[in-house]
């Protein structure tokens, strides 16, 4: 019997397209110095490509890491506005996220693209953040696990199980993301039980040490019920992650939160 190893928690926080120089700087003024007193969670911040460069240089003194929301699936050369896999490696990027729910709406990034975005994150020594998660309709459909599994899938298919678990992956409702709607515990805990069951399939000890990250609509009220949760280890944090307090509030409940619990799969 297979058993659950310990883990650090990991918070990520998302800025998306929001913040400024002097926003993210006054952001980070406050927010460094509390959660770098955090020694058992690990956490990172994913701002714009604009300001990588120099919230990087803020994050220099900290054990915070820094990660990017997007990549290009090319590798350089004439693909105008797009950013590169090596340049984020470059600039010293640990994370970038993969599949966001907004990418996949908006931008019409299929699991086939997910999944060559994922390669190429991984090739130029990047953690890929893989986002998977079923829309309310789908919810309703009874359809969840399906969804999740398929995302999931279409990367297993492209990279193999030993590289898709060295990524992070991070479930998150559609239907709970920027909406204030969050999944109950339960519910969350469901699909992440689901998530690492079906990984534990294609291989049980890569399955345990897996992260496996819960988004949506994470705040500081309800994240340690979250993180509670024997397969919830850690959280992608979007609009809360833009509040110092709010976040670090959140790396708080993860701090403080059991370590995994060596549960049977
Ligand atoms: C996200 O952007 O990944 C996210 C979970 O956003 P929010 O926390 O605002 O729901």
């Amino acid at each position: 019997m297979q058993t659950s190893s310990h883990k650090k928690k990991l918070v990520i926080g998302n800025w998306k397209m929001n913040g400024s120089s002097v926003a993210n700087a006054s952001l980070l003024r406050s927010l460094l110095p509390v959660i770098s007193r955090f020694e058992s969670v690990e956490t990172a911040i994913c701002p714009p490509f604009p300001y990588l460069t120099t919230v990087a240089d803020l994050l220099d003194d900290s054990d915070v890491s820094l990660g990017a929301q997007n990549l290009s699936t090319h590798l350089s050369g004439a693909h105008t506005g797009e950013v590169s896999a090596s340049m984020l490696q470059d600039i010293g990027c640990r994370y970038v996220l993969v599949g966001h729910s907004e990418r996949r709406a908006l931008y019409a990034e299929d699991d086939e693209l997910v999944a060559k975005k994922f390669a190429t994150a991984l090739r130029a020594g990047l953690i890929p953040v893989l986002c998977v998660g079923e829309t309310l309709a789908q919810r309703q459909g009874g359809e969840t696990e399906a969804v999740v599994t398929q995302q999931l899938s279409a990367v297993l298919k492209a990279v193999g199980i030993q590289d898709l678990v060295k990524s992070v992956i991070a479930y998150e409702p559609v239907w709970a993301i920027g909406t204030g709607e969050t999944a109950t515990p339960e519910q969350a805990q469901a699909v992440h039980r689901h998530i690492r069951e079906w990984l534990a399939e294609q291989d049980r000890p890569a399955a345990t040490d897996c992260r496996i990250l819960y988004g949506g609509s994470v705040k500081a009220e309800n994240a340690k019920q979250l993180f509670d949760q024997p397969d919830i280890d850690g959280g992608l944090i979007g609009g809360a992650s833009l509040d110092a307090m709010s976040f670090a509030a959140i790396c708080w409940a993860a701090q403080t939160a059991p370590a995994a619990e060596p549960i049977a799969i």
